[in-house]
């Protein structure tokens, strides 16, 4: 990830203060509401964390390179161990610069003959360029990307391996995107719009299958370093506030509110973003804010020190945990 947009945030607020002034009496009866308690399957961390490792083991998985085409090896054929209905979506598009990036999209469906279905995604490639590190020669150099993508691949791939014996009621689809971070570095001027998020626009124009439909979709980005705190961030709120309302809800549930944030933050361009936009599925972003950095994102953002030493188990556990409750509570 990606960018910060401001235009919604003025539409936002509106809805917001709105809503929150109809939500009260809903919320005085949600706290004698019983909470429906679900079984889940017990996510190993160190497996979601081994999964990361090994994506950066390959080496950075920019576009166009070696590490990136023997990760997505990698990615599928773990995928397949644990899934019968692995689709990789090739697709090309145009980078910022106009280099033509050869792309993959990753998807695991599990129960691909419900129509009742429900996504999680992330996306798996890494950025190109170290544009926010503290030494500017590090600029134009590849990030380890450890939080900021393979962490969520790593946490929807252990979420495969549970699913591979225990499946929830919903249909579900792993979606990991390509191209999310190849948007151009600090500094540069650009012609073009939407740089980032190739492969979520891509999918989200071409479904990977006909008419593929979704109850809702949840992205996840940055969402693995320490102490994270996820906050309510706006392009959610805007587009599918009930599905964030219940996500955090349900992470609050589950004893995680200090994880998950109500506080409202400004809109980003993320995954969720163009899904929303062009396929129309309600979908959210779980993703790291930190008011303490000048980017608003997790301290090491798009710095060569986005590697394993941010990698938390905890977090990984709480919001896995929070997800497949999510995805075990649906009927
Ligand atoms: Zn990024």
């Amino acid at each position: 990830m990606m960018k910060r947009i401001l235009y919604l945030v003025a539409t936002v607020i509106i809805l917001v203060s709105c809503k929150q002034k109809t939500q009260q009496p809903e919320d005085t009866q949600s706290e004698n509401k019983v909470v429906k308690k679900v079984e889940i399957p017990a996510f190993n961390a160190d497996s979601a964390y081994y999964f990361t490792e090994k994506q950066l083991s390959f080496g950075p998985r920019v576009p166009n390179t070696k590490p990136h085409e023997q990760c997505a090896d990698y990615i599928v054929s773990v995928l397949k161990r644990y899934c019968k209905d692995v689709v990789v979506q090739e697709f090309q598009a145009t980078a910022w610069n106009g280099t033509l990036l050869k792309g993959k999209n990753i998807i695991a469906s599990f129960k691909p003959e419900t129509n009742n279905r429900i996504f999680f995604s992330s996306h798996w490639d890494s950025r190109p360029y170290a544009d926010y590190d503290p030494d500017e020669k590090n600029h134009r150099k590849p990030i380890p990307g450890a939080n900021d993508g393979a962490s969520g691949v790593g946490i929807l791939m252990e979420i495969a391996r549970l699913f591979s014996t225990n499946q929830p009621n919903v249909g579900v689809d792993l979606i990991m995107f390509d191209l999310e971070d190849y948007g151009e570095p600090k500094g540069e001027t650009v012609t073009t719009e939407d740089n980032w998020c190739l492969g979520s626009q891509y999918w989200a124009r071409n479904p990977h299958k006909q008419g593929y439909k979704a109850k809702y979709g949840i992205l996840l980005d940055m969402a693995a370093a320490k102490n994270a705190v996820f906050t309510m961030e706006n392009t959610s709120m805007y587009y599918a506030p009930d599905i964030m309302k219940m996500v955090w809800e349900t992470a609050a549930n589950l004893g995680y509110a200090n994880y998950f944030s109500t506080e409202k933050t400004g809109g980003l361009i993320d995954d969720h973003l163009y899904v929303n936009k062009y396929a129309k599925i309600p979908t959210i972003d779980i993703v790291h804010h930190d008011p303490t950095t000048v980017s608003g994102f997790f301290p090491y953002w798009h710095t060569m020190k986005d590697d394993m030493s941010n990698i938390d188990k905890t977090t990984m556990t709480v919001v896995a945990n929070t997800i497949l409750t999510v995805a075990f509570q649906e009927e």
